[in-house]
Formats: structure tokens, C-alpha cells, sequence
């Protein structure tokens, strides 16, 4: 009873403070980061109104009143443009907003009426609100953590093992003119440059054509650094782990001490104030991950997602031997993994769509769970973009999905079905997987609102507990 007791107290204190949290968007470029952020703001802005948020207690129960933006404290940090996302949106035809490419923050006040049940009913103010700092930032830039732990030759070695034929056909030019380096020669500024530039231009057609495990992050997006000399380094292949004794006596201005500076440099001033200055302050975390385009891409790009993953979820790993906990001791409390664009699948697909996240995740989920994360997994359609409808092919009922392709065409589909686990070689041979990309709904077709699969779940998991 005394328990009881003092913990309703406590909860009454709480709420007659202005509480805050501090939530982050992640996941790889295209994963959904910026529909993600757009549709969360419009969906607690519009709370109460026409949002549907059943799945968030304290909105299906009438008491979320709204959220509103105000302004961010960190002045350092660019606004998310919620505004131009929903002109995007709302626009004849509607188009899907620009992504974001580096972190941008947005700050939120919701008001809620707090549970009125237990021993103190009817004490405490009638309203309270809650801070929501958000922000977004690439999945990419978590790609580098593991830079932390190696010295240039060792990254260099690592990236060499990374490189697949294919990976090595797209990086030909880079390949070409590297080959002909000595890492002993004087090191000729302009020549790293434009080596450089030719590195970051085999990483970003790599990410085109679907690639999702590649170093370093920033080369893919830079943010602020576009351009920076920060940049200008690339690993240097047919190195061996014997040569480091010739190489680390080699003078200052080789090649090889020249790019082993500049790597040491983008690890202490480019990797770890990210981690310092903003991911060690963030307090929830939602990973986004396109699974579905990866089905769609075939098995080779499957793999390597699931490579990246594994890479960027060690950011989340708090064993307390990690390399993070070790460096930053950060204090993410709760964590959601989402397979985003679920509306890309009929419905009774989505308990697969989530098995499969899981199957992909499986390690670092172990991790986590080790480590007493609490975790979520999920799968979610930000911006839902398609309708559900039944059909009758061959005498049987089907359900199918009927959308706007971006070319404006109406299609009526059935994508196929989601394997619930790895898919092995036998799917891939057998059935593959059709993937469209749909544009989002007109104003008309869509009605009031913005329509979504499970934002509500997602938000009652983020944030649902500062709401009580
Ligand atoms: P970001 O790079 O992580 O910010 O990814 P975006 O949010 O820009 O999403 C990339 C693309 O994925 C968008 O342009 C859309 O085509 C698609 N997309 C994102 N979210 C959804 C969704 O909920 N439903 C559908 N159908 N497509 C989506």
C-alpha cells in the first residue's frame, strides 16, 4: 500500500514538471526516414481531430489535445521541413517529399490530459505537456562506428575483404587508378582528391544499385562536409598486416601516412562527435529498414542489408564490453525496429513482413536482449499508398492492392507473399518478389487525414508511457 502510494505521488510530481523526451529517426537512405518524421508530426498535430490513432491510448481515450511545434533549443542542428513535406503531399499530383540528408531536428509540445484513476483522482492540473525533441538522421553515419576500432591499415584490409565482383566492377575507376599508387611516394594533394572523389563515386553507385554495407558513411552523405578535405581518403588495397612495421616508418609526407592521417582524423572529428554530441542524448530510438526492397532486389543485395544491419545495430549494443559502452555511454532506454512500406503488401502478409525483420536482425537482437534493451519490432506504412481489395480470380476470393504507380496509372496487384524467415535459394528461384513504387494518395482518394498502417503502435510504443 505504502508503495503504491508513493509511486502515485511520485507520478503526480512527474506530470506537474514539463517532461521531455527525446526520440531519433534512423535507417538506411530510402528506408522511410522523412515519410516516417512527416507523418508522426502530422499525426499528433492532428490528434483528436482527424488522425486515427487507435492503437495510442491516450488519443483513442480523448485525451491527447493536440501538439504544436515550437522552436528547437539546438540552434546548431537544421529544422526537419515538415512544412515542404506535406506541400509535397498535399501538391496535384501529390509527390513523396524530398528525403533529408543529413540530421535535422524538430521540437514538438503535446498536451495531454493525464489518467485520471488511483488515489489522487482529481488532484493536479487539468492539462500537461510533454517536449518532444525529434530527430532524424542517416542510418549511414552508423555505419562508421566500427571505424572506431581500427587503424587505417586494418580498415584498408577490411575494406579489400568487403569488396564482391560486383562490388569490384562498380569501383573500377577507383580500383584503376589506386592500383597504380606506391604508398611510399610523396603524396600529391590534388591526385588524392580526385582519387577520392572516385572512391566515394564507387560507394555511391554501389548504394545505387542497391548496396547497403559500405565505409564510411559520410562519403555516401556528407551533411555539412560536402566537399570538406576531411573527405579525401580511401583505403588502400594489397596492403598485409606484415608490411606495418615498413609502412609506419614511412615519412610524413608518403601517401600512406598522409591517408592514414586523414582517416584518423575523420574517426576523432567527424565519428565520434556525432556519437558524443547527439547520439548519446538521445532517449528513444526507431530503426527504420526497407526489408521489402531488399526482397525486391534479389539475393545478393538481401545479404549485404543484412551485413549493414548488423554493422549499424552495434550501435545499439550496450553489452558493457561494447565498443560503444565503452566510449559513450549512452542511455537509449527503449528501441523500436520497423519494416517500413508496408503497404507495399496485402495485410495478412504483415505477420510475415515482421518474422522476416526479426530473421534479419536475429543477432543484434540477441544482443539487445542481452543487454536488457527493451525492444520493439514492428512493421508499419507511414504514408499508406495503396487500398485493399477483394477479388475473385478462379472462383476463389483474393485480396489485392490497388494504387497509383508514379507515372500516374492506376494497378491492381497482388506483390506475392513475404517469406517469414531467410528466404533461401529456393525462393529466390521460385517466386522473387514484385515491388512497385506507388505514389501517395490523392487528397480525394484518401479523404481526411493521413492515412497509415500502425503509426499509432509505433507512437504508443516511442512515446505512449509519457502519456499516462
Ligand atoms: P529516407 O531516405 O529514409 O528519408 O526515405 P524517404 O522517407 O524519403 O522514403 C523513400 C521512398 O520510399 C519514398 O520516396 C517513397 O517512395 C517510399 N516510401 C516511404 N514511406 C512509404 C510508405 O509508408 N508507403 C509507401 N508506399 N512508400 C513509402
Amino acid at each position: 500500500m505504502r508503495r503504491t502510494l508513493a509511486r502515485e505521488l511520485n507520478n503526480l510530481i512527474e506530470r506537474g514538471r514539463d517532461r521531455q523526451l527525446r526520440l531519433a529517426v534512423t535507417g538506411l537512405s530510402r528506408a522511410g526516414k522523412t515519410a516516417f518524421l512527416t507523418s508522426l508530426v502530422y499525426q499528433l498535430r492532428h490528434a483528436g481531430l482527424e488522425a486515427r490513432l487507435d492503437l495510442l491510448p491516450a488519443a483513442r481515450d480523448g485525451r491527447l489535445l493536440g501538439a504544436q511545434r515550437v522552436a528547437q533549443k539546438d540552434l546548431g542542428v537544421p529544422r526537419f521541413p515538415y512544412d515542404q513535406a506535406m506541400a509535397a503531399l498535399e501538391a496535384t499530383p501529390p509527390r513523396w517529399p524530398e528525403p533529408t540528408r543529413g540530421i535535422s531536428e524538430l521540437r514538438l509540445h503535446i498536451r495531454y490530459r493525464p489518467e485520471r484513476n488511483g488515489l489522487f483522482k482529481g488532484l493536479g492540473s487539468d492539462s500537461a505537456t510533454l517536449t518532444l525533441d525529434l530527430f532524424d538522421y542517416p542510418g549511414e553515419w552508423l555505419l562508421d562506428l566500427p571505424l572506431l576500432e581500427h587503424d587505417y591499415l586494418s580498415w584498408s584490409r577490411r575494406q579489400q575483404a568487403t569488396l564482391s565482383p560486383e562490388r569490384r566492377a562498380l569501383a573500377k575507376d577507383w580500383l584503376e587508378a589506386v592500383d597504380r599508387l606506391d604508398p611510399a611516394a610523396d603524396a600529391d594533394e590534388a591526385e588524392l582528391a580526385a582519387i577520392a572523389e572516385r572512391y566515394a563515386e564507387g560507394l555511391r553507385s554501389a548504394r545505387e544499385e542497391g548496396f547497403s554495407d559500405l565505409q564510411p558513411g559520410r562519403f555516401l552523405l556528407p551533411g555539412d562536409l560536402e566537399g570538406a578535405p576531411v573527405l579525401q581518403f580511401f583505403p588502400l588495397p594489397g596492403l598485409d598486416e606484415d608490411d606495418r612495421r615498413r609502412l609506419e616508418a614511412l615519412p610524413e609526407q608518403s601517401i600512406y601516412q598522409t591517408l592514414a592521417r586523414r582517416f584518423d582524423h575523420y574517426r576523432q572529428h567527424v565519428v565520434k562527435p556525432f556519437y558524443r554530441e547527439h547520439f548519446r542524448r538521445f532517449d528513444r530510438q526507431i530503426v527504420l529498414v526497407d526489408v521489402l526492397g531488399a526482397l525486391n532486389a534479389g539475393p545478393e543485395r538481401f545479404e549485404d542489408l543484412s551485413r549493414a544491419l548488423a554493422t549499424l545495430m552495434q550501435s545499439f549494443d550496450y553489452g558493457q564490453r561494447s565498443l560503444l559502452s565503452r566510449l559513450f555511454s549512452p542511455r537509449i532506454d527503449r528501441l523500436a525496429i520497423a519494416a517500413t512500406k508496408a503497404d507495399h503488401v496485402t495485410p495478412e502478409q504483415h505477420a510475415n513482413l515482421v518474422a522476416l525483420l526479426e530473421a534479419l536482425l536475429a543477432e543484434p537482437i540477441k544482443d539487445l536482449r542481452f543487454a536488457d534493451v527493451p525492444l520493439s519490432a514492428l512493421s508499419l506504412a507511414s504514408i499508406r499508398a495503396t487500398q485493399v481489395q477483394a477479388v475473385k480470380h478462379q472462383g476463389k476470393h483474393e485480396t489485392v492492392l490497388r494504387g497509383m504507380t508514379l507515372k500516374g496509372e492506376e494497378t491492381l496487384m497482388f506483390p506475392g507473399e513475404v517469406p517469414p524467415r531467410l528466404p533461401r535459394h529456393d525462393f529466390w528461384a521460385r517466386q522473387g518478389f514484385a515491388f512497385q513504387a506507388f505514389r501517395p494518395l490523392s487528397r480525394d482518394a484518401r479523404g481526411e487525414g493521413l492515412p497509415h498502417i500502425r503509426m499509432d503502435a509505433a507512437l504508443d510504443w516511442l512515446i505512449g508511457d509519457k502519456l499516462t
